[in-house]
């Protein structure tokens, strides 16, 4: 690969691939694998994420929205696509573009039957999703006997799975809570398939729960973040490759003697001689300033340089005090374990998963090939 010339994000499929083939060799045999797909496939880029594991013949993808369904459809998926948190205003777009609603309560559901008998529907493949300690979306346990009621009383729909989502996976020290919701949602599925009087599919391992509790594989798991390089452990990031790099470039190098300051509001002032470079990456393209004043730092030729001063709209500036470079040199703001987003996101006591999908979509998105 070329050395960085601007501020982009490298996309490396062959990581993906790699992550893909070690999270399937991670699951049960006859369990299938939905890859998670939401929020520009965690910031890096849908369609061509998505597209490429259609041709590795993953057997789902699942979104947050309905929107982010209808752009896979329209960018040529034709694998069935779960819609995590519909509502109800996108229904009938929903079933124009055959994505497969998740429905969490009462009220959602009577709205999904009526949309899809009103459009003369029948057995349209839908979702239920059971609270079983998350707190977050779902019906309870003893919601079932209304919600086979209501089943039983229209053709317009058939369920196609149930499941239910771990809020702590990744958390060993919560073993314990852990397999009380895998208990809870074991005594759900039984009751719903007796009820029902068949049996729909069932899952509940997010990756985390696929590497931590195989147990629960199930019928289905879904993956995200393991996708994209990352395993919510040490451990577990040795056996995975980021898929996304961000990179961008040294615009301007100043000398700045002592006394002087550095970006607005004088945020940074210099008590001895510092070398500084400015990057073309700032708040609009996803590093918030939460990370400047001394927390994130960028790698320049294998150096860490620390944000001095504000994070700007679309710039920061960076201590090369003691690194040699120059203008034009490349610089990596999170590229393969031990400097990935992982780590780059600890600076600021958050995770992967947020900076992945804050970086914005004015960064350009370059394919590694
Ligand atoms: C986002 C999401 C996932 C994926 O979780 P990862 O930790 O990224 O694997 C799985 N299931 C649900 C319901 C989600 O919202």
């Amino acid at each position: 690969m070329p050395k960085a010339q601007e501020t982009v994000l490298e996309i490396d499929l062959k990581a993906l691939k790699h992550n893909f083939e070690y999270l399937k060799s991670k699951t049960q045999k006859d369990t299938k694998i939905l890859a998670v797909v939401k929020a520009f496939a965690y910031g890096s880029h849908a369609d061509i994420i998505a597209n490429y594991l259609q041709g590795l013949d993953v057997d789902y993808f699942a979104v947050a929205y309905v929107s982010e369904g209808v752009a896979l459809r329209n960018a040529g998926i034709v694998t069935p696509i779960l819609v995590l948190h519909p509502q109800a205003i996108n229904f009938k777009m929903l079933i124009e573009r055959c994505l497969e609603p998740s429905l969490y309560n009462a009220k959602i559901l009577n709205e999904f039957i009526t949309v899809a008998s009103e459009e003369g529907q029948t057995n349209y493949p839908i979702h239920i999703k059971f609270n079983t300690g998350l707190n977050r979306l779902g019906f309870e346990k003893n919601d079932v006997d209304d919600i086979i009621s209501k089943l039983k009383g229209t053709n317009s729909v058939i369920t196609k799975s149930i499941f239910s989502h771990l809020a702590a996976s990744e958390d060993l020290s919560e073993k314990e809570f852990t397999s009380h919701q895998i208990q809870n949602f074991e005594n759900i599925t039984k009751e719903f398939s007796k009820k029902i009087g068949y049996q729909p599919l069932f899952h509940i391992c997010n990756t985390s729960g696929i590497l931590n509790y195989p147990e629960a594989h199930l019928d289905i798991v879904r993956t995200g973040i393991g996708l994209y390089g990352f395993g919510n452990s040490e451990k577990e990031n040795k056996n995975l490759k980021p898929i996304a790099k961000l990179k961008s470039v040294i615009s301007q190098i100043h000398r700045v003697e002592k006394g002087q300051s550095v970006g607005y509001n004088r945020a940074y002032k210099s008590n001895a001689f510092v070398k500084t470079a400015t990057i073309p990456i700032g708040h609009a393209d996803g590093i918030g300033r939460q990370y400047g004043n001394g927390k994130g730092y960028v790698i320049i030729n294998d150096k860490p340089a620390y944000i001095i001063g504000n994070v700007c709209m679309d710039m920061i500036m960076v201590d090369i005090t003691t690194i040699d470079c120059n203008e034009g040199d490349e610089v990596i703001v999170f590229g393969n374990h031990p400097h990935s987003a992982s780590e780059f996101s600890k600076t600021t006591q958050t995770i992967s998963y947020e900076i992945l999908t804050a970086i914005s979509q004015r960064v350009k998105r370059v394919l590694l090939r």
